[in-house]
């Protein structure tokens, strides 16, 4: 199997030349003194190091093992606990976290890097310390002080994980219907009585203790609230102390990520604590699941990554057929990398995913300016923007994942169907993520029904037109495509409008449409990017850069970008031919 490789130079090349990350980490205090380009780059190289020859070797040997439950245990696969104990020891876990609570204080913009190298590495492995990640930064938020104190440092540390625990059979897109209730105790904590299913690390045998945030519903009300569920109780002097009736009733036996334990966990009057106001619960919780729908389309990001890396391998080596027009070489067989479908295919990943990695990377800014800047008016712009792009790069970049990973077993022929070669395992693994952290369906209706209408088209005006002003300051890219891609922008103003002046009449038109106007975006977006690369990218010291990014764009605008007015019109013709037909004739 070949192994994993991170595109460094092309990391360096986002977080210095397009997005200038040293620029926006000396605006902001909390990361001036502590990162700049050279300690970027020194935790790029360790965290390349780490993924390719720490957890990319557990991958396929996980994959084939899986997990078990035996004697009320959640057993990993062979190697998962040595290489957690190693990546924990590392500060993975705790890279953007709070140095107050041992956390590195590391940007975003950095951390959305390495977890990319980490799930091209191993999906399954990296949502664990993921979910630990997204739990601390909810009670970091929502937290009390002395919950803060007793929890972050051993989460930080690797030591204790972290889980989600909202799905019940009855409840999931639709949270409303959870039905694990919470009952005051006298000494401010509370019973929690209930059961959980598909919770990710719900248990598992690679840290001592596990901290789950569970959404529950306190007596006589419909709210929901949240609240920390320690597996085992924490004494007063953070040792461990008694069980706390969570148990793990069974795992789910799943199409892909074996090595990630996946379990319906039950939680018999455990001892909880509230986390943030009650009845407020959703709110709270969604600091986690913003922080993880950014992680999963991360996951779909990195799989489109290692995609690409196995594909382009296999083309070069893989002998079929003769060039179009006679073999360079005069060979008999040329390697399939001659071939126009097989560069199409190639191509296709590889834009998607340089756009992809840009759109990860400038959403990991706009998160450490939301959170760190100075500045109030861009902080509540960052803000904004969050909201905007939360769901799109959550769906876009992991429906982008699936495709990268079934094109590259494309590539592969018949042995990409076969579990040999490894590619199969991609497929599986990466499909989860357009369903998981709410479907990529409720991530659309979210994106074009709250973000983009909620607000009469408010942020989407002040993103797009940020976006023109950085189109028309390009000089080093063609007015041609810069025209190409300001259309579109103008477009997906146009077409938001009609939706939102007949939102009201049409109550169908925003769900039935959803998915076409987040797919308009993403492919408009990443026009947006592709100028932005390839206008720094014009000076760049290495030729062969250059000459890539010249070659990619040119494909993404030749060959790509018109996805853009295909999903368009669709959103054009409404939403009539889709809710016409009869619920009986289906
Ligand atoms: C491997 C795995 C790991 C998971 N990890 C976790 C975890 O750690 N914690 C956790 O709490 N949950 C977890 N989940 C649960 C996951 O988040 C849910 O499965 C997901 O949100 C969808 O809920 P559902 O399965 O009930 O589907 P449903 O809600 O029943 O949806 C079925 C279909 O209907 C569509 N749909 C539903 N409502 C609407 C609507 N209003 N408008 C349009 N379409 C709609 C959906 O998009 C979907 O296509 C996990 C699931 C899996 C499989």
């Amino acid at each position: 199997m070949n192994p994993y490789n991170a595109p460094l130079a092309e990391m360096r090349f986002l977080l210095e030349k397009v997005f200038d990350a040293p620029q926006t980490w000396s605006e902001m205090p909390a990361m001036a003194e502590s990162v700049d380009m050279d300690t970027a780059a020194a935790i790029l190289d360790e965290a390349d190091k780490i993924s390719r020859e720490l957890i990319h070797p557990i991958n396929r040997s996980g994959d084939e093992q899986g997990v078990r439950h035996e004697a009320d245990k959640v057993i990993t696969p062979d190697g998962y606990k040595a290489v957690y104990d190693q990546y924990a020891e590392g500060g993975w876990v705790g890279l953007c976290g709070d140095p107050e609570f041992g956390g590195m204080g590391m940007p975003k913009m950095l951390g959305v890097l390495v977890d990319e190298m980490a799930y091209s590495a191993c999906n399954a492995f990296t949502l664990y310390g993921s979910l630990t990640a997204g739990a601390a930064l909810a009670i970091h938020a929502h937290g009390s002080d002395e919950i803060k104190e007793q929890y972050l440092p051993m989460m930080y540390s690797g030591q204790w994980a972290g889980a989600m625990d909202m799905t019940e059979p009855q409840a999931g897109s639709d949270l409303r219907n959870i039905r694990t209730k919470a009952v005051p105790n006298e000494d401010g904590s509370y019973k929690i009585s209930g059961s959980k299913i598909f919770i990710t690390g719900g248990d598992h045998d690679l840290t001592e203790n596990v901290i789950h945030l569970v959404l529950a519903k306190l007596p006589n009300t419909s709210g929901i609230s949240l609240f920390l569920v320690p597996k085992i109780k924490v004494n007063p002097d953070n040792s461990l102390g008694e069980t706390n009736g969570v148990t793990v009733g069974s795992i789910e036996h799943k199409m892909g990520l074996k090595g990630s334990a996946t379990c319906v966990m039950n939680f018999d009057d455990a001892e909880g604590y509230l986390i943030g106001k009650p009845n407020r619960g959703l709110v709270c919780m969604f600091t986690m699941m913003n922080y993880e729908r950014l992680a999963i389309g991360i996951q779909g990001l990195g799989t489109s990554q290692a995609a690409y890396q196995m594909a382009a391998d296999y083309a070069k080596e893989r002998v079929q057929g003769v060039a179009a027009g006679g073999s360079p070489t005069g060979a008999s067989s040329d390697p399939i990398l001659v071939h126009g479908d097989v560069r199409r295919m190639l191509l296709t990943i590889r834009s998607l995913t340089e756009a992809g990695r840009a759109l990860s990377v400038y959403t990991g800014q706009q998160l450490d300016l939301a959170k760190y800047s100075q500045d109030a008016e861009l902080k509540a712009k960052a803000s904004r923007y969050m909201g905007l792009l939360t769901p799109v790069s959550k769906a876009f970049l992991s429906d982008r994942g699936l495709d990268a990973a079934i094109m590259a077993q494309q590539v592969f022929g018949g042995h990409g169907y076969i579990r040999e070669t490894g590619i199969e395992q991609l497929v599986r693994d990466t499909r989860i993520a357009q369903i998981y952290e709410g479907t990529n369906g409720i991530q659309a209706i979210d994106f074009l029904g709250r973000k983009v209408t909620g607000d009469n088209l408010a942020a989407l005006s002040e993103f797009v037109a940020e976006q023109v002003a950085n189109i028309n300051s390009y000089s080093h890219v063609s007015e041609a495509d810069k025209a190409r891609v300001l259309g579109l922008l103008e477009q997906l103003l146009v077409v938001a409008k009609q939706i939102n002046d007949n939102k009201l009449t049409q109550p169908a038109l925003i769900n039935a449409c959803a998915v076409d106007y987040l797919d308009a975006f993403g492919y408009s977006l990443y026009g947006c990017f592709w100028l932005a690369m390839c206008d720094a990218a014009h000076d760049h010291e290495d030729d062969n850069f250059k000459q890539q990014k010249a070659h990619l764009s040119r494909f993404y605008f030749d060959k790509l970008i018109a996805k853009a007015d295909y999903h368009l019109s669709q959103v054009s013709k409404g939403d009539g031919c889709i809710m016409q037909m009869d619920a009986s004739l289906f």
